[in-house]
């Protein structure tokens, strides 16, 4: 079986189709795991919430879809957030805010758990440092946990105590079969889908093929001027619209 892992595809439309379109050249996938933040900052929350719910779909909540159904206040956001989170409020039919309220903060898939932020704080803690995920593998009860929100991909190895970052670089395949092997535990940020922030602009992902026991990560680009103009449209904040260009 193979998976198509996702993570912060923040309504971009156009991201999100490029993805799926470039999963499938690389084999195609049967079902979607989801990081969270499926929208919020994009001009397509309702679009990208349809296109997804046609894949077999496991999903998390993250901080974005919280504060577009008033589970979060805004105001705990920057200003562009916040604005950004009342406009998508104001886009999402009853059963679309029903579905993101469904939305759990963690679900498992074994040997995978999967959380937006980390499993001590769901839809808020970045998990960027030793100290955040040592909190996470104190927490965890499987072998690997997926993780999002802070946009940047990257592999973190438990590490006897004293987890160690490394690079999840561009088209790599990550072996899980060795990892088992040696019983290491690991936390894996598959990059974001529609606002990448690690100075590069095209959307990241990853495909788990549970046969081969691999994770891979892959870019694709995508039409960043059509994303930019429907914001420009909705009245969306220049900042978010600018912030494309440039992966930050
Ligand atoms: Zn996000």
């Amino acid at each position: 079986m193979r998976i198509l892992i996702l993570s912060d595809v923040h309504a971009n439309l156009e991201a999100l189709q490029s993805v799926l379109a470039d999963a499938l050249v690389r084999g195609g996938f049967q079902a979607i795991w989801c990081l969270g933040d499926l929208v919020g900052y994009g001009p397509d929350p309702s679009a990208c919430l349809a296109l997804l719910r046609e894949y077999d779909l496991l999903a998390v909540a993250g901080n974005h879809d919280h504060a577009a159904i008033g589970q979060i206040d805004p105001n705990q956001f920057n200003n562009a957030a916040a604005e950004a989170a009342r406009w998508t409020a104001t886009q999402l039919s009853p059963e679309e805010i029903a579905f993101l309220g469904s939305l759990p903060l963690i679900a498992t898939s074994a040997p995978f758990t999967l959380v937006h932020g980390s499993l001590r704080a769901p839809v808020w803690e970045y998990l960027l440092n030793q100290e955040s995920a040592l909190g996470t593998l104190n927490l965890l009860e499987t072998q690997f946990c997926l993780v999002g929100h802070s946009h940047l991909p990257f592999l973190c190895k438990e590490n006897r105590g004293s987890p160690d970052f490394v690079d999840f670089t561009e088209d790599q395949v990550f072996s899980l079969d060795n990892e088992r092997l040696d019983n290491e535990r690991w936390i894996i940020n598959p990059g974001g889908v529609g606002q990448p922030r690690d100075q590069d602009p095209r959307p990241s992902y990853a495909i788990y093929d549970s046969r081969e026991a691999t994770i891979e990560r892959h870019r694709v680009v995508y039409e960043i001027s059509t994303t930019q103009q429907k914001m420009l449209v909705a009245g969306l904040p220049q900042h978010l619209i600018d912030r494309l260009d440039h992966g930050i």
